[in-house]
């Protein structure tokens, strides 16, 4: 009898598992390899970086998610080199496994535009240690707050700065309130990703605005920012025809990255903005964002509708 057809599969993350999965009554033998032996589920990982929900409760065994797979099974181990000639893999502990087809689902890190020495200052959230480092940088804030006398030292420690697409220009995306959970309509041919973005950005200022109205008198202060469009971070990578080329051409005019990080910075430590909340900057200016994201109501609405969403009470 012929040896079964050897697969292999680097990453136990959402695409990893999906391979996996789609494999499952294929004559095949899979070996799903991942330097971590839970999946995470990364979009939840702002909420263990805020404190509402603890690791465990996003992480999931990977031997349990695939335990009634017959053909898969799971080694914990960093790849750390692939040899296609071979076609064998090599980890990290110098171990080979072989194969005959590879899935390569690793996932992606986060870029620093060429400063990585900025890591220290701006930890990445892809993983439960970073959020965990970042629930601690918040939680430590507070603490260190609270034990100060000065008002003006107290409050430099309570700074907090959303980064986000300047709602400006996608001041005419609307916010529908009753339809805050409704699935996209994702047919191809009326998906419109834009809308959609320009969405989410308008809430993200909604939201800066709700929290800092429940921040006042106490210290805290919460302003938006946008970075401007930065050279480096192939926006527009994915685009055809003249819109990739009007892509390439515009990076090639657009700031650095230091540039898209001097607004946030500036918020998060001038003196010149000490006690400045619930505002909107770019380049160092504030300015308006659209009505349909200023009222008072709507932002209270959006809040709650959130909250009510997520299961956190309201507060
Ligand atoms: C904070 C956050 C919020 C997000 N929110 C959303 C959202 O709301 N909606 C949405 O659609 N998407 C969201 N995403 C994006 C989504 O989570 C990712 O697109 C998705 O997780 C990518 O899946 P993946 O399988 O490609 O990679 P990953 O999920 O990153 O999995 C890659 C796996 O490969 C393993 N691995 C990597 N290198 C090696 C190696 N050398 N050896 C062995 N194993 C290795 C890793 O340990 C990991 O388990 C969010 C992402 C983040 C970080």
């Amino acid at each position: 009898m012929s040896p079964r057809h050897r697969v292999v599969i680097i990453g136990g993350g959402f695409g990893g598992l999906r391979a996996a999965r789609a494999l499952r009554s294929a004559p095949v033998d899979v070996t799903l390899i991942d330097r971590r032996n839970y999946h995470l589920f990364q979009p939840l990982l702002y909420q263990v970086a805020t404190g509402s929900l603890s690791p465990g409760q996003i992480a999931a065994p990977i031997r349990s998610v695939l335990s009634r797979q017959k053909n898969t099974r799971v080694l914990m181990g960093e790849v750390v080199d692939v040899d296609p000639d071979a076609r064998r893999v090599v980890l990290a502990d110098g171990a080979v496994v072989e194969y005959d087809s590879l899935i390569v689902a690793a996932g992606s890190q986060t870029s620093y535009y060429g400063h990585d020495d900025w890591r220290q200052w701006a930890p990445g959230m892809k993983s439960i240690e970073e959020a965990t480092n970042i629930r601690h940088k918040i939680l430590y804030a507070f603490e260190v707050a609270e034990r100060l006398a000065d008002p003006a030292e107290r409050r430099a420690w309570l700074r907090f700065v959303i980064v986000g697409a300047d709602p400006r220009s996608l001041a005419r995306v609307p916010v529908d309130l009753d339809d805050l959970a409704a699935v996209p309509d994702v047919r191809p041919a009326s998906f419109r990703p834009f809308a959609l973005y320009g969405r989410t950005k308008n809430m993200n200022a909604m939201f800066g605005y709700a929290l800092a109205r429940r921040l006042d008198g106490t210290g805290s202060t919460v302003n938006g920012a946008h970075p401007g469009v930065i050279r480096g971070t192939a926006l527009g990578r994915h685009s055809r025809g003249a819109l990739r080329v009007f892509g390439a051409t515009l990076s090639l005019f657009v700031p650095g990255p230091d540039a898209g990080a001097d607004t946030p910075a500036w918020l998060a430590v001038s003196p010149e903005v000490a006690g400045v909340t619930g505002r909107f900057f770019a380049k160092r200016q504030e300015f308006p964002t659209a009505p349909h994201t200023t009222d008072v109501a709507r932002c209270d609405r959006l809040w709650e509708e959130s909250a009510r969403l997520v299961g956190l009470p309201v507060a």
